[in-house]
């Protein structure tokens, strides 16, 4: 099937569910994005700071790019200028400097939580049950170029639909959590669901599904 035919594709499965698509674009050259973008898809997912610095300034200004992966401090001023929502803060010192590249770019920032609720040991996502404390502690701060909008998570990487499920269920009962206990009112979205697992997601209350290799393939 064609770039464009996956994306629809997709998007039917999504739809009930008024869910969101984040083509993962990672790896792939500008020209497939560009026919993506063609089909009248506009949101893409990127995990590396120097490929959203390559494609960004060559590809349609109006593109939603959303970072994934993992960043480092000294890398949000690349892309603080037009990025659409970073999915992975694990860290107040990444918040910080989110926020004061926010204030240099006279915009707010919105971002989501990474919490780490896969069974795999992973050095990203803050500890499921340390999550709560975090955002507390953040809404503290009142920063001023910065806004939390949601969770993302990862599941683990298993056959196992029953353990997928209950991670993804873990992740929306915090959401739910979160949204009930603190002061958020942009508090929206539950980043979670792959190639892999996003019937699962969806089924849990995913908002927004992170596809990559069943829209452009193997990597
Ligand atoms: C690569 C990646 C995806 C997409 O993975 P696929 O299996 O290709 O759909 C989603 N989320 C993150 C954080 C990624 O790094």
């Amino acid at each position: 099937m064609s770039i464009a035919n996956e994306i629809i594709s997709v998007k039917k499965t999504l739809e009930p569910f008024h869910a969101k698509l984040i083509a993962v674009s990672k790896t792939k050259p500008a020209e497939l994005i560009k026919e993506a973008y063609e089909s009248g898809h506009k949101i893409f997912g990127e995990n590396k700071v120097q490929e959203l610095r390559e494609k960004q300034p060559i590809l349609p200004q109006d593109i939603e790019w959303h970072m994934i992966g993992h960043l480092q401090t000294n890398k949000v001023k690349f892309i603080a200028p037009y990025i659409s929502l970073i999915h992975s803060v694990d860290s107040k010192k990444l918040i910080h400097e989110i926020n004061k590249q926010g204030i240099k770019n006279k915009r707010t920032i919105p971002f989501l939580l990474q919490v780490h609720i896969a069974k795999e040991d992973s050095k990203f996502g803050i500890p499921y049950t340390e999550a709560i404390s975090f955002v507390e502690d953040y809404l503290t701060e009142k920063l001023t170029n910065i806004e939390l909008v949601g969770l993302m998570g990862m599941a683990t990487n298993t056959e196992d639909k029953e353990i997928i499920k209950k991670e993804f269920d873990s992740l929306k009962e915090l959401f739910d959590d979160i949204k009930d206990q603190l002061n958020l009112p942009n508090f929206t979205e539950i980043s979670m669901g792959m190639s892999k697992d996003y019937n699962i997601a969806l089924e849990s209350g995913s908002t927004m599904i992170r596809v990559g290799s069943s829209i452009f393939g193997k990597r």
